[in-house]
């Protein structure tokens, strides 16, 4: 591993506070803010090295992963998704590191929707395992599938996911996605100045009238190893403008309060796309979302520092009541609004990777 490297984020776990009995349901945290997402974290590995998200210097073949007793079991996970629907969760997002590369994910949904039939289960995945998997993920009782593309340029798609993946069978995967009933798909564009903002356009073009959604992300400060500046980011004004430019568009209502992205609709009503606005429009207010990592830690914020260790209680033989009482105690504290907050100091803080903590 290089020497100049961030030296990579020990995983220190803070002390469950107390349970505020006064506080009922539904569960909220100091700001008012209640939980009804819930992302997991199946693995913290990825077959990709897209250089803004898990870099190869960082991310090489000494990196610490997690050895495979500390990952939690899939009897685990289901567990903590029953304790956690209990609060009234909406939906729940599987995503990593690359969750498709978890062995028996189909398995996962499976027994994730027999416990939970009426929850929306969706998984994010940069698609290069898709087109097998789509049709058992499907009949697994997966609701809706996001993947990941952050060009239709072949050279600058390779280039960015930094495995020479080319764009050719992402695009396989999302038209099997859709063939096995998952769509419409989500389509990920992470928008990094220089880098692929020159194919914004490309990208609203092609899937203009497919019935899939792009969404737009700004780059972020996630992690601690992926060099961020805040000239590298494109504020979501600037994709909406370039797009509006081209094919005129307008904004539309959001789907449900919470909803991480931004809807625009083209006037030609050929469709919609997306901005997802995480620096320049910080969405802290209405944050809704818990993520377990891979470990069985609860993070209450993409951008923390620490989490707060399940897996220890589950394994130490803790009934689900207590689970239950740690999780609301935990909601209860929160008070995380790092995006509302973030200078150039704190993006240099050595936050979680986001492929620990999930998507
Ligand atoms: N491997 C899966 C994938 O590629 O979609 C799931 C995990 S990935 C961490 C989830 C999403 O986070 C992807 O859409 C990815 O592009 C996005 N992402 C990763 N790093 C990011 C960053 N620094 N800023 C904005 N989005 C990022």
């Amino acid at each position: 591993m290089s020497d100049t490297v961030i030296p990579i984020f020990v995983q220190q776990h803070l002390s469950i506070p107390p349970l505020r009995r006064d506080a009922g349901l539904p569960l909220a945290d100091v700001a008012g803010r209640g939980l009804r997402d819930l992302r997991i974290s199946v693995t913290d590995r990825c077959n990709f090295r897209c250089t803004y998200c898990m870099p190869k210097e960082v991310f090489d073949a000494d990196y610490p992963y997690l050895p495979h007793e500390e990952v939690l079991t899939f009897e685990e996970v289901v567990r903590l998704a029953r304790i956690f629907a209990g609060f009234g969760i909406e939906k729940i997002r599987l995503t990593g590191g690359e969750p498709l590369m978890r062995k028996g994910i189909e398995r996962l949904v499976a027994m994730l929707r027999e416990t939970l039939p009426h929850i929306d289960i969706t998984l994010t995945t940069n698609g290069s395992a898709l087109k097998a998997k789509a049709a058992a993920l499907k009949a697994a009782g997966l609701s809706r599938i996001t993947v990941s593309l952050d060009s239709l340029d072949d050279a600058t798609f390779r280039a960015m996911n930094d495995v020479d993946f080319p764009v050719a069978k992402v695009l396989e995967a999302i038209d099997a996605a859709k063939a096995a009933g998952l769509g419409p798909v989500k389509i990920n564009m992470v928008v990094k100045r220089g880098v692929n903002d020159h194919h914004i356009v490309d990208m609203a073009r092609h899937f203009k009238g497919s019935g899939n959604v792009v969404r737009f992300i700004e780059f972020m400060d996630v992690g601690a190893s992926n060099g961020w500046r805040m000239d590298d980011v494109i504020p979501s004004r600037e994709v909406v403008d370039r797009i509006d430019a081209v094919f005129p568009c307008e904004p539309a209502n959001p789907n449900y309060r919470g909803e991480v992205a931004k809807r625009w609709r083209y006037k030609d009503g050929s469709g919609e796309f997306g901005v997802i606005s995480s620096v320049t429009e910080a969405f802290c207010s209405s944050c809704n979302r818990a993520r377990l990592s891979t470990d069985g830690a609860l993070f209450t914020c993409l951008f923390a520092q620490q989490g707060f260790d399940l897996k220890t209680l589950m394994r130490g033989g803790q009934p689900d009541d207590a689970i239950r009482n740690a999780i609301a105690a935990i909601w209860q504290h929160r008070e995380d609004r790092y995006s509302e907050i973030r200078t150039a100091e704190t993006a240099r803080q050595r936050k979680v990777e986001m492929s620990f903590i999930g998507g």
